[in-house]
This record gives C-alpha cells, structure tokens and sequence, in this order.
C-alpha cells in the first residue's frame, strides 16, 4: 500500500467532533469531509428533524424545543446517540455534527466511546463572528425533503424556490427565523461554549477560522488531523 493509501486509511477510520456555533458550517464541513475521506456524519439535528417529521414519540418531545432554538433535554439526545454510536461498527470512523452541545453531553460521550473502544482523535473548533452567522442563517434555505442546503444570496438553486437534487420545495427553517436564531447564539455561548475549554484542557482541540472558504477549511482540518498520521 502506498503512503497515501495508508493516510487515507487513517483518516477513513477517524473520530471527530466539529463544534461551532449554529451557522458556522458544521454541516456543509462533515459533507465534504464525508466525500472525501468516506467518514460518517452524524448529525444531531438532521436525526431529530427525521424523528420530528416520522412524528415519532422522540419526535413529539424534542419539537418545541428545536423550533425555538433551545436545546433538547440532555437524557433523550444522551439515550438516542447511545443506540447510534453502539449500532458504527469499528471500521468506520465518524464525524459528530452538534454532538456534544453540553458539558453533560461530553461526559456522557467520554463514556460511551470508552465502553464501545472508539478513541476520539480530533475536536475541530469553527470560528465565525455572529454578525455573518447571522447572515448565513437568515438566508438559509433548506429542501424540505432531502435537506440539501442553498442560500438566498450565495447559493441560489437553478429555478428559484427549487432543489437542485431532488425537484422538491425549499423552506426556511423555523429555527432560521431571527427571534430563534438569537436565542441559538445565546443558548451556544451558555451551554456549549463551556466545550471549548473541555476539550482544551485534554488537549484535543484545534480552532479554525471558518470563513476561509470551504475547500479552505477542509484543508485546514485535514492538516489538523494528519499531523498524527
Ligand atoms: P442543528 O441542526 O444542529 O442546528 O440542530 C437543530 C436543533 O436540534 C437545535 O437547535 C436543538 O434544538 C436540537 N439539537 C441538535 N443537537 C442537539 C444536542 N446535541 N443537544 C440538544 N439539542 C440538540
């Protein structure tokens, strides 16, 4: 095997979290990283919006909170990213998109990866001034079936108010709605920030400024995490 194919290897089979404020690109960086080094992505918001839409009892609970921009009780996300970590097997590697969000979350994290023997390789910091999350979120559009995202200024579909993948409808989110988009900066300084120094103080985290462009920061995190491979 060739030096490249075993760092590929490497990074196929690496766990990372990407922590960052609502906007900060979290999701359009796990898709790219997804493509590129075929990890998973799992993304908290995406399973509780599929749990919402099935109308699931989970479903039910976590509504009012999501479209209000405040965070879902940490017991019920605890308990569902319990059943999706144990259900990865061990060769693949993953990354986590809004997960941990709380410092309760990141023990309960720590535990879990111990019991299932996934060491956590990398925590990825996205940094973004609040005025262009502000930007980003409020212009955001999402299609209401497969999720892909556009941008009313940066990323317009081909025919406006349409996916470009799938032909179906685009919405805003209701938690894209200003009122909701304060409160999710508010509710990210409180309770996820505290992370930051978490994850600092184990000496796993990197900070990225997530305004370079997105191959830009793909690159810086793929420099972040190879400096081990
Ligand atoms: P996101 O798509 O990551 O912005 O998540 C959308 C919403 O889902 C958040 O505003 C929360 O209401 C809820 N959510 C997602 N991940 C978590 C989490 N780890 N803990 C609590 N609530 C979460």
């Amino acid at each position: 095997m060739s030096c490249d194919e075993q760092k590929l290897d490497k990074l196929k089979a690496l766990h990372l979290i990407l922590l960052g404020a609502p906007g900060s690109g979290k999701g359009t960086q796990a898709g790219y990283l997804k493509n590129n080094w075929q990890l998973l992505h799992i993304s908290t918001g995406d399973i509780l919006r599929a749990e919402v839409r099935a109308d699931s009892e989970l479903g039910r609970e976590a509504k009012a909170y999501m479209e209000s921009g405040e965070l879902v009780p940490d017991d019920l996300i605890i308990r569902m990213m319990e059943e999706r970590l144990k259900s990865i097997g061990d060769a693949n590697g993953y990354i986590l998109d809004g997960f941990p969000r709380t410092v309760a979350q990141a023990e309960a994290l720590d535990n879990m990866l111990a019991r299932i023997v996934h060491k956590l390789d990398c925590v990825v910091n996205l940094e973004v001034a609040d005025t262009e999350l502000i930007r980003r979120l409020t212009g955001r559009r999402v299609c209401s079936s497969c999720g892909a995202v556009f941008h009313v200024d940066t990323m317009q579909p081909k025919v406006a108010g349409i996916c470009d993948n799938c032909g179906d409808k685009l919405i805003q989110r209701k938690d894209d709605q200003l009122d909701a988009i304060i409160n999710r900066l508010e509710v990210y300084k409180a309770q996820t920030m505290p992370l930051i120094e978490y994850y600092q103080a184990r000496k796993m985290l990197v900070t990225i400024d997530g305004t370079i462009g997105v191959p830009q920061v793909a690159e810086s995190i793929r420099q972040a995490v190879s400096g081990g491979l």
